[in-house]
């Protein structure tokens, strides 16, 4: 793992055509903090959906709008794809006829491994294949979700191949430049060890909100309305992150299987050692547990990926 970040010279385009395939959430921000901060010249868009094709158009963002992959990243310097986990070989393979050689492409898919594989086979040899994932987001999916300051002092992760030729090693120093530019935080990493990293610090959170307010929801039938009604104590935020694209992490967990079913083992080991605490009454066990997360809590915030603020600040956002 290497931490790449340097201070960048704002306002220098990097690349002169920038080509977006899937443009929701994560495709518009890149455009919208690309043109916020001057570093790309052309801006072509392809998406499968027609609403978001129009919606595209209506925010005047791009300048091609277009259902057709190929035609999107001709003459494009950068092609970036931003379509769910499962779809990218197949976004990249409709794209490929139209690929300019020395291209780079790049992806911001939550999982490395299986998108890393999947873009190599489907690229021709004269791009440079870049997979990245900056881990910033929202649980808001579409086109009008995205805003130019979602990566902001959030870590990008690039995954690059396993080659030191002089013309990759190019590539590479120049998405860095890219992701630099729009504010981004540079780190690279191994795929299999982001995939593990990730399994950790994002997947399994969502898992375990998508059962506690799945089952919040089950159990309405015995509490009357008063899950929602008390969801301020905690659940509310559950709920929060329970309301992910259900697309997305279908794709997120069958593309991590692997990593997830490791980390999740471990979980349920820690969970039944605290089931065990509350019901033998050993406080001092709960006690140093609750105090170990609440430093864990204290360092995220001094890392400046956090609010420190209560409620996360929303209460002063009113
Ligand atoms: P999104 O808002 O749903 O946007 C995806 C867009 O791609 C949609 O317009 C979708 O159309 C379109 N699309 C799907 N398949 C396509 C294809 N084969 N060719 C062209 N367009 C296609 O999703 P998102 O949240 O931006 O996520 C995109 C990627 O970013 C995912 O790989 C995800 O893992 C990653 N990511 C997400 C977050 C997050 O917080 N959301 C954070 C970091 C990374 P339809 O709606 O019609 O399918």
């Amino acid at each position: 793992m290497t931490d790449q970040s340097q201070p960048s010279a704002p306002g220098r385009p990097i690349y002169a055509r920038m080509a977006v395939i899937g443009c929701g959430l994560i495709g518009s921000s890149v455009i919208r903090a690309a043109r916020a901060h001057g570093v790309v010249g052309e801006v072509a868009v392809a998406d499968s959906s027609a609403a978001h094709r129009t919606r595209i158009a209506e925010l005047g963002y791009a300048d091609v709008v277009t259902a057709d992959a190929a035609e999107a990243v001709r003459d494009a310097d950068l092609v970036v794809l931003a379509v769910p986990v499962m779809a990218m070989g197949d976004a990249l393979g409709a794209a490929a006829s139209g690929l300019k050689a020395g291209a780079t492409i790049t992806d911001v898919g939550s999982v490395k491994g299986q998108v890393a594989e999947a873009l190599a086979a489907a690229a021709p040899a004269s791009v440079f294949v870049i997979p990245g994932h900056p881990v910033a987001g929202t649980e808001q999916s579409g086109p009008d979700a995205g805003f130019a300051t979602l990566f902001e002092n959030r870590w990008t992760i690039l995954t690059p191949q396993k080659r030191d030729d002089a013309p990759y090693q190019a590539a590479l120093e120049r998405l860095t430049a890219f992701w630099l530019a729009l504010g981004a935080r540079v780190e690279l990493m191994d795929e299999r060890h982001h995939d593990l990293v990730l399994a950790v610090t994002s997947h399994l959170p969502h898992l375990i909100a998508f059962t506690i307010v799945g089952a919040a929801a089950d159990l309405e039938e015995v509490t009357e309305g008063e899950v929602m009604k008390y969801s301020a104590g905690g659940f509310r935020d559950f709920t929060r992150i329970a309301a992910s694209d259900p697309i997305m992490w279908r794709d997120v967990f069958l593309t991590n299987r692997d990593a997830v079913l490791e980390i999740l083992g471990r979980f349920t080991e820690d969970l039944q050692a605290l089931s065990r605490a509350i019901r033998w009454g050993e406080g001092d066990k709960l006690q140093a547990q609750f105090a170990r997360t609440r430093q864990i809590r204290l360092g995220i915030v001094a890392a400046g990926q956090e609010s420190a603020e209560p409620n996360f600040g929303r209460d002063r956002r009113g």
